[in-house]
């Protein structure tokens, strides 16, 4: 008997690993530059946090969380997105009273209920940026200026940001209606879901993944969005805003958060590399949320990015943080299987000193380690041999360049600590 990985989840093997790491890396580095401190909250969650705040009537919600009862008789979920968890987070550790706004990010995975396919899986893993405490639109456009930022860092080069306000609460009730108009003479050939949605949330029609629900809604380019003057306003400064630092977007296009909890500014990127209906990014404003789940009245925005499909949108590009492919560590060779010992007290004593050290333990041939260096892109084979051990010496190949000298074991050890040191202020 044997077992595989669940349907919808996959190991992550070194290789691919790499680019995960490139991207998590720019992450971190981006989102502190902007000011913003990571998060880390646990996988499992009330099951309410999510009804409450996502919505009952969203996909989400209906059919897509892994749900169940634990010992305790308690309705868990493993967390189908970050926001609410966020928002949570904050609310319970007193955010709100000791810091007002905050600005934060986090990465991890999600589990959400769906059919696997290409770029869509059951956990699949996010990062996204939440400003807390904050109405003001400069905001709006920040976390979209460090959204785009951080996907082309990540080597996305075709990323179109797709950016529409669904204005206030008062506004969506008109919106609604008008969107109910838009739609009725099509209702008949609406999905069995958008039918009910119809009555009890109509702007979940707007993402329904059915084809003919996704020809009908995006057959009218209109943005069925009505706004006050005050929501005008405010899309209007994050578009000056965004325009100012040069940043392109298209309004034109007909979409809406399939989440009860959005509010004004919404937006989407997408990349051509993956299906029209995919983003790579979805995020916006969430005013009423800190309120709805018993905070103060403020607002905020935030964004989560599907790392699976932005790797898929990158497609074989390299992240540019993860552009290492020379040769480096050294590997330690040993003569004779009884030179072990010496091998492996000289590995630890370069681990120690922060460099990166490989050897093997099974006392195969020279040759054989050597091309075990080479396979695991060691810059240096440090080679112990009787002669070496009995000087307290070390003979160092260069694999990249070929040459090779014999130096003191004390003096080797201290020139590669130097090495990574002076590596790591450059
Ligand atoms: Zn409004
Ligand atoms: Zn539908």
């Amino acid at each position: 008997m044997t077992f595989q990985a669940l349907r919808g989840t996959s190991d992550l093997l070194a290789g691919e690993l790499a680019r995960w790491e490139a991207v998590e890396r720019t992450v971190r580095r981006l989102a502190r530059r902007y000011g913003y401190q990571e998060l880390r909250t646990p996988v499992i969650e009330d099951a309410a946090l999510f009804s409450r705040s996502v919505g009952e009537t969203s996909n989400i919600v209906q059919k897509e969380m892994f749900r169940f009862e634990d010992r305790g008789g308690r309705e868990i979920v493993l967390r189908p997105e970050g926001t609410a968890a966020v928002v949570r987070a904050y609310l319970e550790h007193h955010l709100h009273k000791t810091q007002g706004f905050a600005k934060l990010f986090y990465l991890g995975p999600m589990f959400r209920a769906e059919r696997p396919q290409a770029g869509r899986m059951r956990q699949f893993h996010q990062f996204g940026v939440e400003a807390v405490g904050s109405s003001s639109p400069w905001l709006d456009a920040e976390v979209i200026t460090l959204c785009l930022e951080m996907l082309k860092a990540c080597g996305l080069t075709d990323a179109s940001l797709l950016l529409a306000s669904m204005g206030c609460r008062a506004d969506q009730a008109k919106s609604a209606e008008r969107l109910r108009k838009r739609l009725a003479p099509h209702r008949a050939e609406l999905c069995k879901d958008c039918q009910s949605r119809f009555d009890k949330n109509v702007f979940r029609v707007l993402d329904c993944k059915n084809p003919t629900c996704r020809e009908i809604v995006w057959s009218e380019k209109r943005s069925p969005f009505v706004l006050c003057a005050e929501c005008e306003a405010h899309f209007a400064q994050v578009k000056r805003a965004l325009a100012d630092v040069g940043i392109a977007f298209n309004e034109s296009a007909v979409f809406a958060r399939g989440l009860d909890y959005y509010t004004r500014t919404v937006f989407e990127v997408r990349s051509s590399r993956l299906g029209a209906q995919d983003a790579v990014t979805a995020g916006g404003r969430y005013d009423h949320l800190v309120k709805e789940l018993g905070g103060p009245d403020v607002g905020a925005i935030g964004f989560a990015a599907g790392i699976e499909r932005l790797l898929m949108a990158v497609h074989g590009g390299t992240p540019s943080d993860a552009a290492d492919d020379h040769r480096a560590g050294i590997y330690v060779a040993v003569a004779r299987p009884d030179l072990l010992a010496g091998g492996f007290s000289l590995v630890q004593r370069l681990r120690r000193r922060g460099v990166t050290a490989l050897m093997d333990y099974e006392g195969r041939s020279l040759k054989a380690q050597f091309r075990e260096a080479d396979d695991a892109r060691c810059q240096w084979v440090a080679i112990l041999g009787e002669q070496e051990l009995k000087t307290q010496s070390v003979t160092v190949k260069d694999l990249a360049q070929g040459s090779q000298r014999t130096i003191a074991l004390d003096a080797f050890v201290e020139e590669a600590a130097q090495g990574v040191k002076a590596a790591c202020h450059r």
